[in-house]
């Protein structure tokens, strides 16, 4: 490992190589290793005397005696390999985390805070958190990452999600705090873009969980409405109410705070996105992480804040959508008897460009087509005789076309039939006859 104890504090013999030039190295080396052989330079966990080796294979490191070592040694060794990747920034926000957690150790009786490779070192854990938390038997991982425009690497996924299964199979609930960035979230179409990585780190709190419990209460108030494509949110596929939240830290050198995204994830598929619920708020640390059943990590006011505004942005979109809808209504309605008109002037020219006979042809269908007449005075016409050669006509095409209607009038067509004969015995007009004798023909 890179540490020793070392009259009364802890030595890293990288950090104290990467104070001097090149050409000192071999000095700084060659004093650590006498004062190692000495026996001065002890074990941080177990005590035992350290040697320090400068081999060419291996990185320079401190060792226990040759076939010793000690599980803590081991477990920090792990995770000194596995935070390689992370920059300066990484310890310098865990450790300003993890002291901000351990100092509420004494005011609540049931929270234990240790850094998670010493927690765990007796278990031999493949990953370590880098602190771990207990509050009343929950136990939570909580790790730092850094390096965030390596974030969208392959490897840094994969290495990401296999430390968030293996802590979850390990029974702890994960907490990821992102060193700050260019966050890509574009609040106007409700959209926060990430990177595959990030997808994997948000997480769900009893604060998104007050989001889960409000966002169901809206359903309720609009049952018919998608809220998604109220705000013309395009979802991969269907979403559901599950909100997630998302934490990034800043780090500057006066003070560390946070930012807290809520969000529900679209369905996991490149471009990795989300529908985002507030535009995001900060945090100082001190507030943010103060412990409950488990670290608040959100500002009350201000999440009641950023529902009540979602509320009145639901509700003004449906009636912006009904608004809309109106108008639509009407500008189809009002284009629907411009078109008809159109129609007509369109028929209307079409004839006058006829020559005048075919024009009288075209009048004579049209009449012909709509046979409109009053059935039962009709009948009373036929029963009388006083039925005219046009009517006649009128009656002829009447049957021909709307026989099966004569039941309306609690009329049969045999019925009207005999009326046709009684009319026949009496009228003499062959322009009137002609048209009966056709009905009979019917
Ligand atoms: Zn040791």
């Amino acid at each position: 490992m890179d540490i020793a104890q070392y009259e009364g504090s802890t030595v890293n013999i990288n950090t104290e190589l990467s104070k001097v030039s090149k050409h000192d190295r071999k000095k700084v080396i060659e004093k650590y290793r006498r004062i190692a052989e000495k026996g001065a330079m002890t074990c941080p966990f177990c005590s035992e005397k350290l040697l320090l080796r400068a081999g060419e294979i291996r990185e320079i490191h401190f060792a226990h005696p040759a076939g010793k070592t000690c599980q803590e040694a081991d477990a920090y060794d792990t995770y000194r390999k596995q935070t390689r990747r992370e920059n300066k920034k990484h310890s310098i926000i865990k450790e300003a985390i993890y002291t901000e957690l351990k100092s509420q150790e004494v005011i609540k009786p049931d929270l234990r805070v240790e850094y998670g490779y010493k927690e765990k070192a007796a278990e031999k854990w493949r990953h370590y958190p880098d602190i771990y938390m207990n509050k009343g038997g929950r136990e939570f991982a909580i790790s730092v990452i850094t390096h965030v425009h390596e974030i969208g690497d392959e490897k840094v996924v994969k290495t990401i999600s296999k430390r968030n299964q293996y802590f979850a199979a390990k029974g702890l609930e994960t907490i990821w705090f992102v060193e700050d960035r260019e966050l890509a979230d574009d609040f106007e179409h409700r959209v926060l873009h990430l990177w595959e990585a990030e997808y994997g780190l948000a997480i769900k709190t009893v604060a998104d969980r007050l989001w889960d419990a409000f966002l169901e209460g809206i359903m309720q108030d609009f049952p018919y409405n998608n809220i998604f494509e109220l705000f013309r949110y395009r979802s991969y596929a269907r979403m559901h109410f599950d909100v997630r939240s998302l934490y990034y830290v800043h780090s500057t050198d006066d003070e560390i705070t946070f930012s807290v995204y809520r969000m529900i994830l679209d369905k996991k598929r490149k471009p990795f996105r989300a529908f985002a619920l507030n535009r995001g708020y900060r945090m100082h640390m001190s507030s943010a992480l103060i412990v409950r059943d488990e670290i608040v990590l959100s500002r009350e006011e201000q999440e009641d804040q950023d529902r009540i505004q979602f509320a009145i942005e639901v509700a003004e979109r449906i009636e912006q959508l009904r608004e809309e809808k109106i108008a639509q209504e009407e500008t189809r309605f009002a284009e629907h008897i411009a078109a008809e008109e159109v129609t007509k002037q369109n028929a209307r020219s079409r004839v006058q460009a006829l020559p005048p006979e075919y024009q009288q042809a075209v009048a004579a269908a049209a009449e012909i087509v709509h046979v409109d007449i009053d059935v039962l005075e009709y009948m009373d016409k036929l029963k009388t005789a006083t039925i005219s050669a046009q009517e006649a006509k009128k009656l002829f095409y009447y049957m021909e076309r709307h026989r099966s209607e004569l039941d309306d009038y609690g009329l049969s067509f045999d019925e009207v039939k005999r009326h046709i004969n009684y009319a026949l015995g009496r009228v003499g007009n062959p322009d009137i006859r002609k048209w009966l004798v056709e009905v009979e023909y019917l």
